[in-house]
């Protein structure tokens, strides 16, 4: 800020151009009236359905997948089924009173233009955009270095050479962009 600058005045504070006071005051009334209201709408929503939006079934613990969407509610074998190749997606299970179980999903990747009898599979870690770790199956070949398939599943490796970790390469972008930006230090975004 320019030293020369006057002190920011608080959020509450700032009025839109051209409101006065009274419509200020009428405003605040309103969302003071529609508040109950709005909290009520939410909790009728949770969970707003009780049938799998695939297969049409209709399930008491039924799972929802925030990241799919809104109205992405599964049974326990489609939420599995759809979420196999989705690395970031966290599933929640409806518990009878809130949607908060974690729903353990069995990734896997493999690479799109590569069959080989020589392929195997490994357990990697990989870290999304939000600093979140998930845990998955990949496959991987001698044919290549591991790292480059890495770069396949869209993952940046955390070594070159045998890696067990990737992070999502938008993860990478978003942390470029704030060292190149921001000049935020490469130490700093590993703590992020
Ligand atoms: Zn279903
Ligand atoms: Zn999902
Ligand atoms: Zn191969």
């Amino acid at each position: 800020m320019d030293m020369l600058d006057p002190p920011s005045p608080h959020p509450a504070s700032l009025s839109k151009p051209g409101m006065s006071y009274s419509d200020e005051k009428e405003n605040l009334k309103a969302w003071e009236a529609i508040q109950s209201k709005m909290l009520n709408t939410r909790i009728e929503e949770s969970p707003a359905r009780t049938c799998c939006v695939l297969c049409h079934s209709t399930v008491d613990n039924i799972t929802h997948c925030d990241t799919c969407g809104k109205n992405a509610y599964y049974c326990d074998l489609f939420c599995n089924h759809i979420h196999k190749p989705m690395l970031f997606h966290l599933p929640k299970k409806w518990n009878g009173t809130c949607i908060n179980v974690p729903f353990p999903i069995q990734r896997n990747l493999h690479p799109a233009y590569h069959e080989c009898s020589s392929m195997y599979a490994s357990t990697i870690f990989v870290v999304d955009h939000e600093g979140q770790q998930h845990e998955c199956r990949a496959s991987f070949c001698p044919c290549e270095e591991s790292a480059l398939t890495f770069i396949r599943y869209n993952l940046w490796p955390a070594k070159p050479t045998n890696p067990k970790t990737g992070f999502d390469l938008r993860f990478m972008e978003l942390l470029n962009i704030l060292q190149l930006e921001c000049h935020m230090p490469a130490k700093l975004s590993k703590k992020l």
